[in-house]
């Protein structure tokens, strides 16, 4: 290897690593939404069936139901958009869309 192709090296960015969530989901780091979202959903676990709707109907992909806890949507609130998608399809409504920041 030259010395201007080790220099060239050293100078180039190492590609990075995305998660990538779903159709809606990009490359780009900035679909870390967390950061900017202003509406979260909060899901009321008393009202909740576990029926797995909000999962499939989340277009980030974020929402695994796990139901073996009482607390059974587990949300990545680092991808969430807060659209609420989730809270709209809900069969029983129990996700609401809960201001986080104004
Ligand atoms: S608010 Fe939107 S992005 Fe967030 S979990 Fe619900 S459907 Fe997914
Ligand atoms: S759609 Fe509603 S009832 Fe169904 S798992 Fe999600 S939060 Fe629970």
């Amino acid at each position: 290897m030259t010395v201007m192709q080790k220099q060239q090296e050293k100078h180039t960015p190492k590609p990075q690593k995305f998660r990538v969530y779903g159709p809606v989901a990009t490359v780009y780091g900035s679909s870390n939404t967390g950061s900017w979202r202003i509406l979260c959903p909060k899901v009321d676990y008393e009202a909740c069936i576990k029926c797995g709707t909000c999962a499939r109907s989340c277009p980030a992909n974020i929402i695994d139901i796990i139901k073996e806890q009482s607390e059974c949507v587990v949300i990545d609130f680092d991808y969430c958009k807060g659209c609420g998608i989730c809270a709209n399809e809900c069969p029983v409504k129990c996700i609401s869309m809960v201001v986080e920041r104004g």
